[in-house]
């Protein structure tokens, strides 16, 4: 079959990906200039500034079963994902940590506890004990409160989004950069030249740029990258916070990313001075040895979220929409694209 997909971010790359494998004849729309990031904050995709935290249990705190199936599902996906597109290293599954000061324990432990009762006992988080904490993770001190979530991990999101193009394209798959869809059909995508380009099936993938066909919004979030050769961190950390989900995770070359801010705004400006100050001195508070780091880089993006912050996915005769990936976009798109797939039965 002709397959349209409008947008080309974590969605339509997993997508383009898939139906080229299967042998349908794939072309893709998006406003990018190409297929790489973008150097400065912008119009982006979202999937770019995520830090690929990989966390259905975490992620728990914010969403509900269904998010957290999905992201089982995901997470035994991505590695069978990552070796197809010849690049497995870019999965990492050895846990995760959730730390607290002793200052906000109460908070944490109210965490655990909500975590423990949605997760089910399979996927409890395990206390550490100093000692524990200090064999897996020697770079944090301070925290006096840890617990590991073993079956999370994280994604290296840059090389993933390439790797995705790259095999998208020897499939075959058609990209067309620099080019808007301003409305999408069923069987057609209308672009913004007001060119209708018809096709047997289509797939709206737009995230925020979904509005008005979808009642998407934007939430900000600005993230730092540091460089950070002596921090040695093997796997993501989260840090209980009073006005942010704090996490710091790890990055090829020696790098870090701290993130992030959740503010209600369709604000793509730089990061402001407050969420500098708030993220980097929490992060700074578990690791001491980021005193030293380099700020390389910081972004600013919107997570794309329904308003009941759940994804919707849903099929209409020669369309599919999928969206509100919102926070956990990583976590949830192969199942998600799965999913799709199969109701789809092409
Ligand atoms: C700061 C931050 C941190 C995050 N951290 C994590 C994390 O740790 N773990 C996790 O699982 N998720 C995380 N996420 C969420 C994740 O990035 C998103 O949920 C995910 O990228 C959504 O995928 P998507 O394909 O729907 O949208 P996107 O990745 O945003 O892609 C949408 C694409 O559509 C294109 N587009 C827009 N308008 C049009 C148009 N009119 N025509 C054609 N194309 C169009 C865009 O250019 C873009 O390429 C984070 C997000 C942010 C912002």
């Amino acid at each position: 079959m002709h397959m349209g997909i409008a947008g080309a971010g974590l969605l339509g790359r997993l997508l383009a990906l898939q139906l080229s494998a299967e042998g349908h004849r794939v072309e893709v729309f998006d406003p990018a200039s190409g297929p790489g990031p973008r150097e400065t904050s912008g119009t982006q995709a979202a999937a770019w500034t995520a830090a690929g935290m990989l966390s259905p249990v975490a992620e728990l705190d914010r969403s509900n079963e269904d998010v957290f199936h999905l992201g089982l599902r995901s997470c035994a996906l991505w590695p069978g994902i990552a070796q197809a597109l010849g690049v497995p290293q870019v999965c990492h599954f050895d846990g995760s940590l959730l730390l607290a000061h002793r200052s906000d324990a109460g908070a944490a432990q109210r965490l655990v506890g909500l975590l423990q009762a949605k997760a089910g006992a399979a996927y409890l988080p395990q206390a550490l004990q100093a000692e524990a904490l200090a064999q897996l993770e020697p770079g944090i001190h301070g925290p006096s409160l840890a617990w590991l979530l073993p079956c999370e991990g994280y994604i290296e999101v840059h090389n993933t989004l390439q790797a995705l193009h790259a095999q998208g394209t020897r499939q075959g798959v058609l990209w067309h950069w620099g080019r808007t869809v301003a409305a999408v059909e069923p069987g057609a995508l209308v672009l913004s030249n007001s060119v209708r380009a018809e096709f047997d099936h289509v797939f709206d993938v737009r995230g925020v740029g979904a509005k008005p066909a979808l009642p998407v919004r934007g939430v900000r979030g600005e993230v730092f990258l540091l460089h950070a050769p002596g921090a040695s961190l093997r796997r993501p950390v989260r840090l209980m916070h009073p006005r942010h989900s704090v996490y710091i995770v790890p990055r090829p070359d020696d790098c870090l990313v701290v993130g992030a801010s959740e503010i209600e705004s369709e604000d793509r400006s730089p990061v402001s001075l407050r969420s500098t100050l708030e993220l980097l001195s929490a992060a700074h508070s578990a690791i001491p040895a980021l005193a030293e780091a380099r700020v390389v880089h910081t972004e600013t993006n919107l997570r794309p979220a329904l308003p009941d912050n759940l994804p919707v996915l849903k099929h209409s005769a020669g369309l599919t929409c999928i969206n509100g990936l919102y926070r956990h976009g990583w976590l949830l798109a192969p199942a998600l694209v799965e999913q799709a797939l199969k109701e789809l039965s092409l």
